[in-house]
């Protein structure tokens, strides 16, 4: 069917490679294209072979003229960027000039100021429109399967949805006294930041950790959850109709709370450039290099994640509330792509987003957030490819 450019050769980006030659009737032929070369080449060792064609490459995903090079010399129908989402803007610009269809799981966030929005990336909707070619945004698990799940719920069981609390809770054990399930830069950047939920039209900021309860998650059990500003909900706002609130809840173990205070307090969490010994260094760039690299945590890493969504409302005039979840084990993920359940479940729905556009279910031009499309053959996709979901009706809330 088409060609897929796939930017990034860490976490996410393993499984996305994974995922494409899987779904080989699809990607009939990638490339890995990444700074560090050697990545990319070790996972086309790991897959070479199969019916999808590998190919690598290196390329410096900030420098516009060296992606569109990349992309004028293997041309690809699609970008997949699993890079980070410093790339977004630069990987966009290389689609614009070249016209091929672009996917993301992050938004855009300026390098040196922690903030998740999606102005940016909205900005580009009419040059994306005029160029016929389609943008998806987001389409990683949260962002993406979140807001997919809220598509499907407003398609299927409500007239209106008043109320969206999103939960994310992660029950794996890595065995290390601390580390984190991905990029840790963006990781302790999410969570140091403050906190908000969306209430009647507007957005409520909080205190970073302020707001705590408990939840009883389904095959995890009960866990401490914080709520956090995530970036789907500026977009959910927006797309889902009716909406009065929307929530995201993370779950954090006191032990991962109590390495993290203290990281803050000595600085180490800070974005802001420092000199030492007469170079300039980021305190969090340098925790970064310290601290365990998520691609090893994949052997260590126990227990499950459970990630989903309750949504309150109505139909034909009655009270509703659904709940849809996936939960996935992180030994089982580790078994079949040598990767944690937290890069699985980003890397599965990037391929299936990609997939969506190349086959032409999903092709839009423009910019567009993943609930503005059909969520049903993404659904089925999802159950296909290992991310299997439940649901269930009158479900515990949270006050
Ligand atoms: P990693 O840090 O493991 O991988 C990032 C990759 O991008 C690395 O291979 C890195 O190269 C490469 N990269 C970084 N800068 C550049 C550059 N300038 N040019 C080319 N390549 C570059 O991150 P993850 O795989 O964990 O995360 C990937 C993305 O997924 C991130 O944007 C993250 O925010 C997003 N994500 C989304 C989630 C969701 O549910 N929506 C959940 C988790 C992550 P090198 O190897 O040289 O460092």
């Amino acid at each position: 069917m088409g060609k897929a450019l796939i930017i990034g050769a860490g976490g996410v980006a393993s499984v996305v490679v994974h995922k494409c030659c899987q779904n080989s009737d699809v990607f009939e032929e990638i490339c890995i294209a990444s700074r560090t070369k050697s990545k990319c080449d070790a996972l086309k060792e790991k897959l070479d072979g199969g019916k999808t064609k590998i190919q690598t490459a290196q390329v410096d995903a900030n420098d516009v003229d060296a992606l569109v090079r990349l992309i004028k010399q293997f041309k690809p129908d699609i970008v997949i960027n699993v890079a980070l989402p410093y790339q977004d803007l630069t990987i966009m610009d290389a689609c614009l000039a070249t016209k091929v269809d672009y996917v993301d799981t992050a938004n855009y966030e300026p390098e040196d100021t922690a903030k998740f929005e999606y102005k940016w990336q909205w900005a580009y909707r009419d040059r994306f429109e005029k160029a016929g070619i389609t943008a998806l945004l987001g389409s990683g698990f949260d962002p993406g399967v979140t807001g997919v799940f809220s598509a499907y719920a407003q398609k299927h069981y409500f007239d209106s949805i008043h109320q969206i609390d999103i939960l994310d809770a992660n029950a794996g054990d890595h065995g290390y006294p601390f580390a984190t399930n991905f990029n840790p830069e963006i990781n302790i950047r999410e969570v140091t930041a403050k906190g908000s939920y969306y209430e009647n039209g507007k957005f409520i900021e909080t205190d970073p950790m302020s707001i705590k309860t408990e939840y009883n998650f389904p095959q995890i059990g009960a866990k401490d959850i914080y709520l956090l500003h995530h970036e789907e909900m500026e977009s959910l706002a927006l797309n889902i109709k009716g909406i009065e609130k929307i929530r995201f809840w993370m779950t954090f173990s006191q032990n991962y709370l109590n390495h993290l205070q203290v990281l803050q307090n000595v600085g180490m969490t800070s974005i802001e450039p420092i000199e030492f010994e007469g170079k300039e260094i980021v305190p969090l760039q340098f925790l970064k290099a310290v601290l365990p690299d998520p691609a090893s945590l994949g052997p260590r890493t126990k227990g499950k994640t459970n990630i989903g969504c309750i949504f309150q409302g109505v139909k034909d005039g009655k009270p509703v509330t659904y709940y849809v979840y996936n939960v996935c084990d992180h030994q089982e993920c580790y078994r079949e792509v040598g990767s944690q359940a937290i890069s699985y479940t980003t890397g599965v729905p990037a391929m299936i987003g990609a997939a969506m556009v190349l086959t032409g279910k999903w092709k839009k031009p423009g910019v567009h957030n993943i609930e503005e499309f059909d969520p049903d053959p993404f659904m089925d996709a999802l159950n296909q490819f290992g991310l299997p979901w439940h649901e269930s009706f009158n479900p515990e809330l949270i006050d």
